[in-house]
């Protein structure tokens, strides 16, 4: 297809070779992963060894013109590289049609005749017709089966690359024929220099057109594939026996919930995708901490959530295991859920059986004790006031003896309450032991915690519990305070409460005393209320033949109590311990 000019013009032969350079680059660019990577090579092959034979051509003619006899030998060179070029391009087209290269005795075939031809024409007949026709007639074979190698692609979905190609291809052949019957036009070397130059070109374009279809076929592979596995996921998550929610992390909406999770949150099978899997969680900053484990760790096993329906119901404990997976092109979360309420409820059960009261189901002293210890550090640190309150009611055993225990115990569960009701969540009220109730107020002064105190010590006086008879039943309460202007250890923070709590029965009950720092110095040690609490270890209600009556006694016989251990100075409620000097406790 070449022409003379190319080889005697610079400009044109530049120009030539930059189409070549773009075709070579398109080929490079494209072979990657194509399924007929094979055949664009070859083509570009053809392409090369056809500007190969077109230089040949002009030497040959050049060699023609100067007489001289190897031009012959020149002519063989020049149809021997049309001849390559044909079964360079039949090749090619093998693969783009059948997707197989044709086997070695077909092409040895097809070169040993096309071999016999030119020698026979060239040296044997000497017949310039048909070496002149050989010139086209093979690149022309060669690009006719082209041609119907690319258009044999035209069925397939993404095949523009492969129609442009096949119209390139026909174009090329046609214009080979119309050389080979000698078309005037065709046959003016000057004028059809640029033909090599443009066929490089629209080859090198069809092939970038090939990469781009190739590209778009693979999405849609990728696509199909995509689709193929989240329909997968969702007969899984389906037909899942646990709850199974799948959710986008960028927003957190719900893309999928099989039945057992749609039952357990409560919500309709059409409204899923309304709900965020956040909607569910009654603790945001679980939530959260459950995010940043699986940004972190993009797994999660076991992590305990207490979550809600959206109709508000009691919340409910449930064991997720989550997985960051890919769905639909996006980052999701995959998170199979386990209801552990009744767990969970039994676990809560203990827990409080271990810190709470079973009466008043306040905190127990145990409780109050480490919990003051730890808070205590932290007002420390953050140099904080706090105080406690030692609450005892007046009296009580008249109550028990008057109205009976039941009434006793109802009074006590008022008790409780009105002090809880009274406080701040912060603050800590626990049962400490009979009728003695302990409060830790925090961020509050000796001063403040007096008022706080009188407040308690009013409202309390304020109870009326009513007898199975429908008696009146009223009480008053007296309250010693410490602060953290006493000490900063939990003990002797009970102790001078307990100490002043003392105080205040001594001086009439229904009062409030203070524990002021000055107050230690009139104890020699902290052993005096030490010793004052261990004798309320001893209740004086074990001195009583009637102690039997006692609900938190029920089993211990009175006889185990001794006798000399605590005695009680009756009316007064003074309590005095063998060895120890009443005044010192004053
Ligand atoms: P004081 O003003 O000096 O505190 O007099 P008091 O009668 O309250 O003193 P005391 O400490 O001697 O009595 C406490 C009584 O509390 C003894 C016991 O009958 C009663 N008590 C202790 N625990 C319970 C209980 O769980 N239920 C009932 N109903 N009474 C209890
Ligand atoms: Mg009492
Ligand atoms: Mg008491």
């Amino acid at each position: 297809m070449g022409s003379f000019a190319i080889f005697n013009n610079g400009g044109y032969m530049i120009i030539n070779l930059v189409a070549m350079l773009l075709l070579f680059l398109s080929c490079f660019y494209t072979e990657k992963g194509s399924r007929i990577k094979l055949g664009i090579w070859l083509l570009f092959l053809a392409m090369v060894t056809d500007f190969a034979a077109g230089w040949v051509e002009a030497e040959t003619a050049i060699m023609y013109a100067q007489g001289s006899h190897y031009y012959t030998y020149m002519l063989y060179i020049e149809l021997s590289l049309f001849l390559v070029e044909m079964l360079l391009l039949s090749v090619a087209a093998s693969v783009i049609l059948l997707n197989k290269i044709p086997s070695l005795m077909m092409i040895g075939g097809i070169a040993g005749f096309a071999i016999v031809c030119i020698v026979y024409f060239l040296f044997i007949s000497q017949n310039g017709d048909a070496v002149f026709q050989m010139r086209y007639i093979f690149p022309m074979v060669g690009f006719i089966y082209l041609a119907a190698g690319f258009w044999s692609k035209l069925s397939q979905r993404y095949a523009s690359g492969y129609v442009f190609a096949a119209i390139i291809s026909s174009l090329a052949a046609t214009f080979l024929l119309l050389r080979l019957i000698r078309l005037p036009w065709t046959t003016d070397d000057a004028h059809i220099w640029y033909f090599p130059a443009v066929t490089d070109i629209m080859f090198a374009l069809s092939i970038i057109v090939m990469r781009i279809n190739f590209l778009n076929s693979k999405l849609d592979e990728a696509d199909k594939e995509i689709e193929k596995n989240n329909q997968r996921l969702q007969n899984i998550v389906k037909s899942s026996p646990f709850p199974i929610i799948i959710s986008k992390l960028s927003d957190d909406k719900i893309i999928m919930a099989n039945n057992n999770a749609i039952k357990l949150f409560g919500i309709l099978p059409q409204e899923v995708e309304r709900y965020r899997l956040k909607d569910f969680f009654v603790d945001i900053e679980n939530r959260r901490l459950l995010t940043e484990r699986l940004e972190r760790e993009r797994q999660v096993q076991d992590f305990e959530i207490l979550v809600k329906t959206p109709t508000g119901d009691t919340p409910f404990w449930l064991l997720a295991s989550a997985n960051i997976i890919d769905y639909n092109n996006d980052v999701a979360l995959y998170a199979a859920f386990q209801d552990i309420t009744g767990r969970k409820n039994r676990e809560l059960l203990l827990k409080n059986q271990a810190i709470r009261d079973p009466l008043t189901s306040l905190y127990n002293r145990r409780y109050f004790e480490e919990e003051v210890f730890n808070r205590i550090l932290c007002a420390k640190t953050a140099h904080e006031d706090y105080s406690v309150l030692m609450i005892d009611a007046d009296h009580f055993k008249r109550v028990n003896d008057t109205y009976g225990h039941k009434v006793g115990d109802k009074v006590l569960i008022e008790l409780a309450s009105t002090a809880e009701k009274a406080l701040r969540e912060n603050d800590i009220v626990a049962r400490y032991g009979g009728e003695e109730f302990i409060i830790y107020l925090e961020k509050v002064n000796a001063d403040k915690a007096k008022v706080v105190a009188e407040r308690l010590r009013e409202s309390m006086a304020a109870i009326v519990v009513y007898s199975d008879e429908g008696e009146e039943v009223r009480f008053t309460v007296s309250i010693g305070v410490s602060s953290s202007e006493v000490s900063d250890n939990v003990d002797t923070l009970i102790k001078t409460a307990d100490e002043a709590l003392y105080r205040a029965k001594q001086t009439g009950r229904n009062r409030v005393e203070i524990f002021r720092p000055s107050d230690l110095q009139h104890l020699d040690d902290l052993g005096a209320a030490e010793r004052k609490l261990e004798s309320q270890n001893h209740h004086p209600i074990f001195d009583k033949e009637d102690n039997q009556e006692i609900s938190l006694l029920d089993g211990i016989p009175s006889n185990q109590i001794q006798e000399n251990d605590v005695k009680i100075e009756e009316n007064k409620g003074n309590i005095v311990l063998p060895g120890v000097d009443t005044d010192d406790l004053r």
